[in-house]
């Protein structure tokens, strides 16, 4: 009982006795700010203080003292990505031979009995192993969608990795309701009843939704897809999200078969479903959004419906090609996600920022050559895609705490060393280097002023333990009987 009395005690003066602390970052070749005017400046820093940002501007007009200084000379200095979109779980079943060449919803049936046999563990290994490959990608935040609960798994499992990794934490209470018995795609085994899902979306919302600036967690509600959910679900899950002031999302619009199941189930295209469910709104995101036609678009602008591009699971998984600059025009939120590692199969935040950029082009290509004698349409700038990936994902999320670099935001950033093979040649553009050229990886990634890569290095995690777990638990879920 001492034991438990001194641990208590300890619990509470540690909050109270932990010093102020300071971080100076300078001399970085060029920092990118991403703030209104998005400013770009050479030999820039940071004054950082507590977590928070206190200065940004020329490294000669920033104080001189702090607990730490960084020195980031040689390097490209930029705000934290933010990814709005994975199935951490999935990092589980990569490449798995079945599903390699699949479509949405084959590549779902041949994996949905595999997922069925995850434990609690596998979701603590698997969110550890898809932060650290985010962080090493330059990520600072990230959503996570977990639908399925096998075995007693909880999102708890995850929020306790996310928590010991120290990337911010959008973890999203998925569900599915709708099993094959009902009509839906996955089977029975996998599906939850709906009583308990709301019953348990409720209490993680209560026990670990955080709504304050420099926030490290939130909850989300989350129902799958059309496929795999009922309406009433859908409306349930949207009531009680409203009621605690918490944000939706779900898959939407991903491929032609989805379109084809929502037009013969309810006899609407997915998105006026989503209009009679009312799942439109500021407070309500979708994954993908392929197949939206000029006129879902604008319902998006008019509702403050945002979306996530996955433009490398929508390759993977010949999905289609999703019309983002089309949605930037008639001002769309957009942020990026690299989806679930099944479907991507990585999570790197900066490489899913540079295929967002090649696949608006090829887009741009294939209109201009199918509209004859006019001119191809605007092709999407590293700058552009860049922005996606950090203001634009922060507004997916519905946070003005994150994703630029200004003072009174969150101390999230990354710095790349710009002395790399790979960007041999590209130096006059350093912004411009690291997203047309090959990714690399972080040399700092830093989460509220605290260092989750230093030097290249994941500094939270033993990064060779994390593999060997992780390939055990992937060699026991495929290899069980
Ligand atoms: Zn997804």
């Amino acid at each position: 009982r001492n034991d438990q009395r001194l641990f208590r005690s300890i619990l509470i003066l540690v909050p109270v006795y932990s010093p102020m602390t300071t971080l100076l970052v300078r001399h970085a070749q060029l920092l990118v700010t991403m703030d209104n005017q998005r400013r770009e400046i050479r030999d820039g820093g940071l004054f950082i203080r507590d977590g928070f940002i206190e200065h940004v501007g020329a490294s000669d007009g920033l104080p001189t003292v702090a607990d730490e200084t960084l020195d980031l000379s040689g390097h490209l200095l930029l705000p934290g990505l933010i990814n709005t979109h994975h199935h951490f779980y999935q990092t589980l079943t990569r490449a798995v031979p079945a599903a390699q060449d699949a479509n949405l919803f084959n590549w779902l049936k041949t994996l949905y009995p595999i997922w069925a046999r995850m434990t609690p563990d596998d979701i603590y290994v698997s969110t550890q192993t898809a932060l650290a490959e985010l962080a090493l990608s330059g990520c600072t935040a990230a959503s996570d969608h977990l639908y399925l609960f096998p075995n007693g798994s909880r999102l708890d499992d995850e929020i306790r990795a996310g928590r010991e990794i120290g990337v911010r934490l959008h973890a999203s209470r998925g569900s599915m309701s709708l099993g094959e018995s009902k009509g839906g795609l996955p089977p029975d085994s996998v599906v939850e009843d709906e009583e308990t899902i709301l019953r348990d979306s409720q209490r993680l919302i209560e026990t670990y939704h955080d709504p304050n600036p420099g926030s490290m967690t939130q909850v989300v509600l989350a129902p799958c897809s059309p496929f795999s959910v009922t309406a009433d679900l859908m409306r349930q899950s949207a009531t009680l999200a409203r009621e605690y002031g918490i944000r939706l999302h779900t898959h939407l619009a991903e491929t032609q078969d989805e379109e084809a199941f929502c037009l013969e189930m309810v006899g609407h295209r997915p998105v006026a479903y989503m209009e009679l469910l009312n799942w439109v709104g500021p407070d309500v995101w979708f994954a993908h959004s392929v197949h939206v036609n000029q006129e879902e678009i604008g319902l998006y602008a008019q509702t403050g419906c945002s979306v996530t591009h996955c433009p490398t699971s929508n390759m993977r998984l010949a999905s289609g090609i999703a019309p983002i600059l089309d949605m930037l025009q008639a001002g769309v939120k957009v942020g990026l996600g690299v989806d679930g590692s099944a479907s991507n199969d990585g999570s790197n935040l900066l490489e899913e920022a540079r295929q967002a950029m090649m696949v608006a082009r090829l887009r741009a290509g294939l209109m201009g050559a199918s509209r004859s004698g006019a001119q191809t349409p605007p092709l999407m700038s590293a700058r552009q895609a860049l922005e996606i990936a950090t203001r634009g994902s922060a507004s997916v999320l519905g946070r003005e705490d994150i994703g630029s670099l200004e003072a009174g935001k969150c101390a999230d950033f990354f710095a790349i060393n710009l002395n790399h093979l790979e960007f041999t040649g590209a130096l006059h553009d350093p912004l411009a280097a690291v997203v047309f050229c090959s990714p690399v990886h972080a040399d700092y990634t830093v989460v509220a002023g605290k260092y989750i890569v230093k030097e290249c290095q994941l500094t939270t995690i033993d990064q060779s333990n994390l593999v060997a777990l992780h390939n055990q638990a992937a060699r026991r879920l495929l290899n069980a009987p």
